[in-house]
């Protein structure tokens, strides 16, 4: 489901206003998004969360409510009906955009009863290591859903589908209790000593129960809903064989490639790597080392520009790679805050956007600005975006040489008219680079398509350009 110079787009930001209806929305711009290159979007949690309709989307509650029971408050979700979510996927459908739902499946929230259980207590800097003997804890783990009344799936969660949780609510107290004859699930990310437990009531994976229920519920969601593919939420903190085996079971039954990717939150590229393998590469994930480094290189203004892809998924492994700028969670005031910084935001994009390596997505934020902290849209964004759907084509020649200024260019190929273009970017002063952008261009005219640079560049008879920037900008020259 990646189209050739696809773009995915997250559409949303934390900070969305509740009383909008987002599917809605989507359905409206469907053909806008089209139109500016946008091949699939990334849509948030549909289901009903401990909070109801001010509930972003990660604390579930019940998987098999899209908006459609009165639970937790109301009927629809943050973001409208079932119906109408369903109706905005098959719109986007309509418009040749694939839909990728957001699936999180490592916790659970907001139980309907309480159970009385022995459990023990870890430590919070390291979950291997026990704290107290066994105690008896009154917890949040059963799931019974009456208001669903056993619509669509009889199960009910208990403590035994969970490994632990962070309250107990006899003492009203805080702490990680690990439930009896539980162990944390393995193949997790080792932070904190074993990193399976993030937050909620956490989902056990090793149990048989468990993965049969996911595995029902995916294929009901997939039916029901008709999304193209997944994007899978916390995959460091779950089991790698538990989601490894469940989408390939899902690819195998329904015949469909359902396109998905994990977001395993880690700048170090060598813990991706592990989880590719570990997944048989069944799994393609974000290139947060490059989020990180996109981030930083905002942050100083002396960052070598040659090493902006160092280190990083997009350059080991390009097929697995879904580059980004900044997502709801690195957003400002959010847990991961890393955004980059407004000055850089045009560049960072020409590099994800502009380049053959990597899926690229677009994030909602950027593009339409965020009210709720006063940032404004990435200028001349939907430019970028419809560049990488016209012109960034054909054969790319790298100009990553000097420090504070780098540059690349694309040939362009016959099967797209007047495609090729050449990109510059400068974290320092204004500057310029001869580069090779083909012969077949000797003696045209280039501009700037983002008119930050108001000059013409002529290519000469050898097909090289003396291409220009301005002082911290990026420039994309292309034919006029
Ligand atoms: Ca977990």
């Amino acid at each position: 489901m990646k189209e050739i110079n696809g773009i995915m787009m997250q559409y949303f930001e934390w900070y969305l206003d509740c009383k909008q209806n987002l599917w809605n929305i989507i359905a409206q711009n469907a053909k806008k998004l089209s139109n500016i290159g946008v091949t699939a979007l990334w849509l948030p949690p549909a289901y009903k969360g401990i909070g109801g309709k001010d509930e972003v989307g990660y604390g579930v509650y019940d998987l098999y409510d899209l908006g459609e029971f009165d639970q937790k408050g109301s009927i629809k979700t943050k973001y409208g009906s079932k119906d109408e979510y369903i109706n905005c996927i098959a719109t986007l459908k309509q418009e040749g955009i694939f839909s990728y739902a957001d699936i999180v499946l490592n916790h659970k929230m907001g139980a309907d009863m309480l159970q009385t259980i022995p459990a023990t207590r870890v430590d919070w800097a390291n979950h291997n290591i026990q704290t107290s003997e066994q105690e008896t804890v009154k917890v949040a783990t059963k799931f019974t859903f009456p208001n669903r009344k056993k619509k669509y799936s009889d199960f009910e969660w208990n403590w035994t589908h969970f490994d632990g949780i962070d309250y107990n609510d006899a003492t009203k107290e805080h702490s990680i209790f690990k439930f009896k004859d539980k162990s944390w699930d393995d193949t997790v990310d080792e932070e904190y000593g074993n990193y399976d437990y993030l937050m909620g009531a956490d989902i056990d994976f090793t149990n048989k129960e468990v993965i049969e229920e996911c595995y029902k519920w995916a294929k009901w969601y997939l039916e029901e809903t008709k999304v193209d593919g997944f994007r899978l939420d916390a995959v460091k903190h779950i089991n790698m064989h538990f989601y490894k085996d469940w989408i390939k079971k899902l690819r195998e039954e329904t015949k469909k490639e359902l396109y998905t990717v994990g977001e395993y939150w880690s700048g170090d590229v060598s813990k991706l790597h592990r989880y590719i393998t570990e997944t048989e590469g069944q799994i393609c994930l974000f290139d947060v080392p490059l989020h990180y480094n996109l981030s930083i290189a905002s942050k100083d203004e002396n960052y070598d520009l040659t090493k902006i892809f160092e280190r990083t998924l997009v350059k080991d492994n390009p097929q697995k790679a879904v580059t980004f700028v900044d997502n709801h969670d690195t957003q400002p005031s959010q847990s991961l805050e890393s955004f980059v910084k407004p000055w850089f935001k045009q560049s960072a994009y020409a590099l994800i956007l502009l380049r053959n390596q990597g899926y690229p997505c677009v994030f909602y934020g950027d593009f339409y600005g965020i009210p709720y902290s006063g940032i404004e849209p990435t200028k001349d964004l939907e430019i970028l975006m419809k560049l990488r759907k016209e012109k960034a084509y054909g054969n790319q020649i790298d100009y990553f040489d000097n420090p504070n200024c780098v540059g690349w260019t694309r040939e362009g190929t016959d099967e797209y008219i007047k495609s090729g273009l050449a990109v510059i970017i400068s974290n320092k002063k204004d500057d310029e680079k001869k580069m090779y952008i083909g012969e077949k261009f000797a003696g045209k005219r280039f501009i700037d398509a983002l008119n930050n640079c108001e000059e013409i560049v002529e290519i000469d008879s050898q097909g090289e350009g003396m291409f220009k920037v301005k002082e911290k900008s990026v420039s994309v020259w292309i034919e006029t």
